[in-house]
């Protein structure tokens, strides 16, 4: 693609994934190793809600243009490490990979320290109990459910997954809806390019989509 059609094939592409998963449901633009040229386009299009996998690739990002737009939305949707927790208060509206106590806590302290408005948080679950993989297993949910509601000084607004990437999706969105629901957290992301009208349908509130808006990542 040539630098100067992708603007409007961002826009496009953009357009039929709104079409897609409807009004109620929050497109978050998964920014991760894109260039500059296409998060301008992004923005240039109407997007203000993107998910950032990296705190430092967000700084770098967003540090200079977030001043130009008053209702852009940064959320955190990788890893975060508790020695990152201050840069990550201060510059994430939402952190969706909540997965532990000692995270919890570090936020916390961030939030006292830095004195930043302290970020809505999701909770990452590991669906699919795979080892290697960040989220709270579906076993000591509630227990992170009920410390972070019992001591974060914000809010608490939802839950967030990842499905195993060899396994069909529809049963671990399916599980994250229910969990959800069961605890009274109105908002759920799940869904990516691969599947975010499927996620949509099962009732996410939040799809996190990359290259299916952007193109391809740069490696
Ligand atoms: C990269 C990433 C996405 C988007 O992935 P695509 O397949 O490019 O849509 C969504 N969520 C998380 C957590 C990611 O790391």
């Amino acid at each position: 693609m040539s630098s100067d059609t992708q603007p409007v094939s961002i826009r496009e592409a953009r357009n039929s994934i709104l079409a897609e998963i409807g009004e109620g449901v929050t497109l978050v633009a998964a920014s991760k190793r894109q260039p500059d040229a296409r998060i301008e386009a992004a923005l240039a299009a109407g997007q203000r809600v993107f998910g950032e996998n990296r705190v430092q690739e967000a700084q770098q990002r967003w540090t200079d243009r977030s001043g130009q737009y008053a209702d852009l939305q940064l959320r955190l949707i990788g890893p975060l490490q508790t020695n990152k927790a201050e840069d990550a208060v201060q510059l994430f509206q939402a952190i969706e990979t909540l997965d532990r106590e000692k995270l919890l806590h570090a936020l916390i302290k961030a939030v006292e320290k830095t004195g930043a408005p302290p970020p809505d948080l999701y909770i990452q679950v590991n669906t699919g109990d795979e080892p290697q993989k960040g989220g709270v297993s579906i076993t000591d949910l509630a227990d992170l459910i009920a410390a972070t509601q019992d001591t974060y000084p914000g809010r608490l607004v939802g839950l967030m997954c990842i499905p195993p990437a060899d396994e069909p999706a529809a049963p671990h969105f399916a599980l994250l809806k229910q969990l959800a629901d069961a605890h009274a957290l109105a908002q759920v992301s799940m869904g990516m390019s691969g599947d975010y009208a499927l996620a949509a349908r099962l009732g996410a509130t939040h799809v996190r989509v990359g290259t299916a808006l952007f193109g391809a990542r740069e490696t």
